[in-house]
């Protein structure tokens, strides 16, 4: 059986599924992200895609998250103060919205917003789009006192009430559809079997992941942030380190990484598994941060979605993409450069093998920090904003 151990439904309605760049990259404070944080692996470098889908017998269009705004120093003060203690670099070159009406786009034919969480780096700026564009949410969001009614009305909330007004806020219910798909709770968003919702808890309230149709027996899972690193669930007892890393996976540093390159350069720094043991292969290099500045609400529970999603990497027919996983821009059109690509051919195009081990080139290599930051300083208007931090932080005045 092709889809081995995972319960994957039938049907022969697929989505088009096209990757939008956010323009958004970030340098973060590892130690909120990945437990536990190696010498001279102190920072992560996340970049950030959203999702344009269509629906290939309705022609009806979504966007499954938008990234981030590109002004986003007019984001909630709350919302401001928590990136800026693990955010290192920050810079965005565009919104969402340019990008798609400058490649064709109307604002006015996305039917729906999907946020797969209400974290900043995800929501955009829905204010842009037209009302008739619904915004569809996770479970509780709407009821959380906490989140709504959004900023200012409430001083506390991580949300811009300008995201909500005037357009129809629908928050998916899980309890009632009777669907599960490889252990998560599913929602199929079309009716059509070409697109579901998947309940995936843990990283903060109501934290969804997607998975969609590319072909009848393949399908792209979005994760948004169910973790933020693939070495939180890669290698596995089913996707292990090969002997050697595969060409082309790992950055040019012939200083460092012989060709070919064997996989004992990362194995005997494992930071789990003893260096001597053979489940250094197969076992992930990291969990996801329980530490006290993590950025997953529950991280028990986080860990645990991330271990369901292990065996969708395990599935041939399934390619994951994390939201900040870099190696997605790396190997797949994008929406930005190429605007009739679509991603649906993943699967002939060896798309899964390519984006698997690029990761590595995060780890630190002969005692000292793997791949340089994306981005340093918190950028505005196209330059380093020196005075930023302090600004987010709340002690200087924009
Ligand atoms: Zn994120």
């Amino acid at each position: 059986m092709q889809n081995m151990g995972l319960d994957l439904p039938q049907s022969d309605r697929t989505v088009r599924v096209r990757l939008v760049d956010t323009t958004t990259v970030m340098t973060v404070d590892a130690l909120a992200f990945v437990d536990p944080v190696q010498e001279h692996h102190e920072h992560l470098n996340l970049t950030d895609v959203a999702f344009l889908i269509e629906n290939d017998t309705t022609g009806q269009k979504v966007m499954f998250d938008l990234g981030t705004r590109k002004d986003y120093w007019n984001l909630p003060p709350v919302t401001l103060n928590r990136g800026a203690h693990i955010l290192s670099g920050l810079k965005i070159n565009q919104d969402v919205t340019e990008v798609l009406e400058g490649n064709g786009v109307k604002l006015d034919t996305i039917s729906s917003i999907i946020w797969s969480h209400y974290h900043w780096d995800h929501t955009g700026n829905p204010a842009l789009f037209p009302p008739s564009t619904s915004l569809v949410v996770g479970p509780g969001v709407t009821k959380s006192p906490l989140l709504l009614p959004g900023y200012p009305e409430n001083p506390n909330s991580v949300l811009s009430a300008e995201a909500f007004a005037g357009r129809d806020v629908i928050e998916v219910n899980f309890d009632t559809t009777g669907l599960t798909i490889g252990g998560f709770r599913a929602m199929d968003f079309f009716g059509d079997g070409s697109f579901y919702l998947l309940d995936t808890p843990g990283h903060c309230l109501g934290h969804m992941c997607a998975l969609a149709r590319t072909t009848k027996d393949t399908f792209a899972f979005l994760g948004g942030d169910i973790c933020h690193f693939v070495g939180d669930f890669r290698p596995s007892p089913a996707v292990s380190l090969p002997e050697h890393i595969p060409d082309g996976a790992l950055d040019h540093d012939p200083a460092y990484f012989p060709a070919p390159c064997p996989c004992n350069l990362f194995t005997d720094q494992h930071p789990i598994v003893p260096t001597s043991s053979t489940d250094a292969k197969t076992t992930p290099f990291f969990k996801v941060s329980s530490h006290a500045t993590s950025v997953n609400t529950d991280p028990a529970t986080a860990q645990q979605s991330v271990d369901t999603l292990r065996a969708f990497d395990a599935s041939p027919s399934v390619l994951v993409c994390l939201a900040h996983d870099p190696e997605l821009l790396r190997f797949l059109p994008t929406f930005n450069e190429m605007p009739s690509a679509d991603i649906n051919g993943w699967k002939e195009n060896g798309v899964k093998e390519k984006v698997r081990w690029g990761w590595l080139n995060e780890l630190p290599r002969g005692g000292r920090p793997g791949r340089s930051p994306l981005v340093e300083g918190l950028w505005r208007d196209g330059r380093v904003w020196e005075e930023g931090r302090a600004v987010l932080c709340g002690e200087a005045k924009a």
